[in-house]
């Protein structure tokens, strides 16, 4: 993710790009988590222990070789109700990355997803938030729900605390909100300790935390 991230995706952008998904037209008390990059053996077990404290279900959007490396970790996601998407097969960067290799890389991973789950829908989220409309327009035809986000935690940023991630995620979440988590090696230490917390505070005011 590059630094011109916002923590809060702008309305503006959102309506800019329709095609996208940034987040659930709700009033309901209900968040979306999102976990990108894993499954990984450092984090994606802890991971799912912390929603199971919650009861919350999230979606996990997963880089094919990942899967292909540790398949056991992918089957527990399944296996705990979560909803899990496709992150291309090598975390590939749209932006320097022609279309037609993009996209295969992408069959690659759904290909992978394929061996574990019958899930029917197809969820793609763009690696680095990285996306243009004519890949977008490939990947509706080939009917992949384009999901973004409205909130971005930053917990992939070594330099801000996880006090101020916290704090932030849940000044920026609201119903429908879709926010980004990160089942990855640099995000490991913040994320363990922030994400009981902000689940923590939104069930404590109601909110039940469901998958896309
Ligand atoms: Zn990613």
């Amino acid at each position: 993710m590059s630094d011109w991230a916002f923590y809060k995706t702008p309305k503006i952008i959102q309506k800019l790009f329709p095609d996208l998904n940034w987040k659930v037209n709700t009033n309901a008390k209900v968040i979306y988590p999102t976990f990108d990059d894993g499954p990984i053996p450092e984090l994606t077990h802890e991971i799912l222990n912390i929603l199971k404290d919650f009861d919350a279900k999230a979606t996990f959007f997963c880089v094919g070789e990942n899967i292909k490396k540790h398949p056991k970790i992918f089957q527990s996601i399944i296996h705990n109700e979560h909803s899990v998407g496709n992150h291309t097969f090598n975390h590939l960067k749209a932006w320097t990355t022609s279309h037609d290799e993009y996209l295969n890389n992408v069959e690659l991973c759904q290909r992978e997803i394929e061996k574990h789950t019958t899930q029917g829908k197809k969820l793609f989220r763009f690696p680095y938030g990285q996306f243009n409309l004519k890949l977008a327009k490939r990947l509706k035809k080939e009917n992949y729900e384009l999901i973004m986000w409205d909130v971005l935690s930053k917990d992939y940023k070594t330099s801000i605390s996880s006090n101020r991630i916290l704090e932030k995620s849940i000044e920026k979440s609201e119903n429908g909100s879709i926010i980004v988590f990160h089942d990855n090696i640099k995000a490991k230490d913040k994320i363990l300790q922030f994400l009981p917390l902000y689940l923590e505070h939104f069930s404590d005011i109601g909110y039940k935390f469901k998958k896309l």
